[in-house]
């Protein structure tokens, strides 16, 4: 038993720029980037860096892009199982400018692709102990797989991001919703309830999953079980340069933290200890650069939390 991750891997192109274009602008970039990037990678990435075995379901392009970032996860241990398909690999085109603001453009590419789970896919699933999925990758796909997984007694993670509307057989089949202020604000409005406050929208995302985790910044996470008081796990103060990616090494450090209670033996799950070292793990992240360079490894989140 151990950790699976299905979703998306990109290539970040980021340019710097002094301010985001608008309508119609053109600007010169100060600098551009390329980085490995996707939820699903950065979130592979980040559970095997904070010490957990993991495998990582992906489409990716018979390109340079995709070779490119099949070798990252493999240098970091992550174990692949990769489509490579015609399409060519999904990419972000991202602005990031002085203010520290950006703006995202993605072409998913091969990530569209990873549709009707294979065989092999579908047995990797079934051996998870833990399965970790966000919404880059087709709705359809992510709503397969956590049935099966659900079905196979794993526990269901879903970082519902980049939020859209989710069909109530697929929220049936979660364990842990992780979403942020404005995604959990979202998926309520779709479900007909409204909430304008982190504290209520986490009771209320109660009523559709048994687990939620809302992210808030700089001003750290609520973590909510039904059947217990809504609790916050505050932020570690650092100083943030770059953001990007913070809540996908929440996500991962947080799977690898749950993984290792049940390595341990444990019966009931801890979320509020695991959401401290994921904590940990994304307030180191935010003080450096990029998304993929910036998530650290186990022993650096064990020495930040002393
Ligand atoms: P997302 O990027 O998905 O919106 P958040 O911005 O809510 O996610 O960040 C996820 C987690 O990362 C937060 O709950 C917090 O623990 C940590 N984090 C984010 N920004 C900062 C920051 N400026 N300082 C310290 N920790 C941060």
């Amino acid at each position: 038993m151990s950790i699976v991750v299905l979703g998306s891997a990109n290539l970040d192109l980021v340019y710097r720029v002094q301010n985001i274009p608008g309508p119609g602008e053109t600007v010169l970039a100060a600098s551009r980037a390329s980085h490995p990037g996707g939820k699903g990678n950065n979130q592979a990435t980040a559970a095997v860096r904070a010490g957990a075995a993991a495998s990582f379901i992906v489409s990716v392009g018979q390109d340079e892009a995709g070779a490119m970032l099949l070798d990252g996860l493999e240098s970091d241990g992550v174990r692949v199982s990769a489509r490579r398909v015609t399409e060519p690999t999904g990419t972000a085109l991202i602005t990031v400018a002085d203010s520290g603001e950006n703006s995202i453009v993605v072409d998913s590419g091969a990530n569209s692709l990873l549709a009707e789970l294979t065989e092999t896919e579908l047995g990797i699933i079934e051996e998870a102990g833990i399965l970790l999925m966000q919404l880059e990758v087709p709705v359809e796909t992510v709503g397969r797989a956590a049935a099966v997984a659900h079905a196979a007694g794993a526990l269901v993670v879903l970082n519902a991001a980049p939020i859209r509307e989710l069909e109530a057989e697929l929220l049936a089949a979660v364990d842990l919703l992780i979403v942020n202020e404005h995604e959990a604000f979202r998926l309520l409005a779709d479900t007909g309830l409204q909430a304008t406050e982190a504290t209520v929208a986490a009771e209320l995302l109660l009523e559709l999953v048994p687990a939620v985790i809302i992210t808030l910044g700089a001003a750290g996470a609520l973590v909510a079980e039904r059947g217990k008081s809504v609790r916050t796990v505050p932020a570690f103060e650092v100083t943030a340069v770059d953001t990007t990616g913070a809540g996908d090494t929440f996500c991962g450090a947080l799977v690898a933290a749950l993984e290792a209670q049940r390595e341990a033996g444990a019966n009931d799950l801890e979320l509020e200890s695991a959401a401290r070292f994921a904590s940990a793990a994304a307030a180191i992240s935010v003080q450096r650069a990029g998304a993929v360079p910036s998530i650290p490894g186990r022993q650096e989140i064990e020495d930040f939390l002393g």
